[in-house]
């Protein structure tokens, strides 16, 4: 009698698979057999794998975010950018769309444009009164270059409050 090839092999996730074994020495298909039964089978496997890569690329994303974030508080301190008001939820990422907004438009406008640095510290200065963090994300995707145009349209709901405390 001949040592089976196809094994039915019941994985730990429960689902049971059929495995052609006869690639395997004869002798070995047991052993085998009970290997593959100790471990998940192939789909369970690569979901479980594609969960992992997903959960490292979340990582990944988060570590990025917060070394945006540190970037975006340093610049915030070295322009003496004040806090941002709204609700706590949004702030960081108020700051940092602030922080991108505000050096592309300085890229664009002074760098590689022709805006003086006299007319850039008056947009400069109408950033420091925006404080409210909606509105800079409000304007995420505005082309830089209308910065200072829409820094002007904000109104005074947009602009700093004194804190009352
Ligand atoms: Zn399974």
């Amino acid at each position: 009698m001949a040592v089976a090839t196809r094994w039915t092999v019941t994985h730990s996730c429960g689902h049971e698979a059929e495995h052609d074994l006869t690639a395997r020495p004869a002798d070995r298909r047991a052993s085998y057999a009970r290997w593959l039964c100790a471990r998940d089978c192939t789909d369970c496997w690569r979901a479980e794998r594609d969960a992992n890569r997903g959960a490292e690329r979340t990582a990944w994303l988060a570590t990025r975010r917060a070394e945006e974030q540190e970037a975006s508080a340093a610049w915030s301190a070295q322009y003496r950018m004040p806090p941002l008001s709204g609700p706590q939820a949004i702030l960081d990422w108020g700051e940092r769309t602030r922080h991108q907004l505000m050096t592309a438009a300085y890229k664009v406008l002074v760098v590689e444009g022709e805006l003086t640095d006299e007319q850039w510290q008056q947009a400069e200065d109408r950033a420091r009164t925006v404080d409210r963090a909606g509105w800079w994300i409000d304007q995420r995707e505005a082309e830089a270059a209308d910065l200072p145009e829409l820094l002007d349209a904000a109104t005074d709901a947009d602009r700093i409050t004194e804190n009352p405390f």
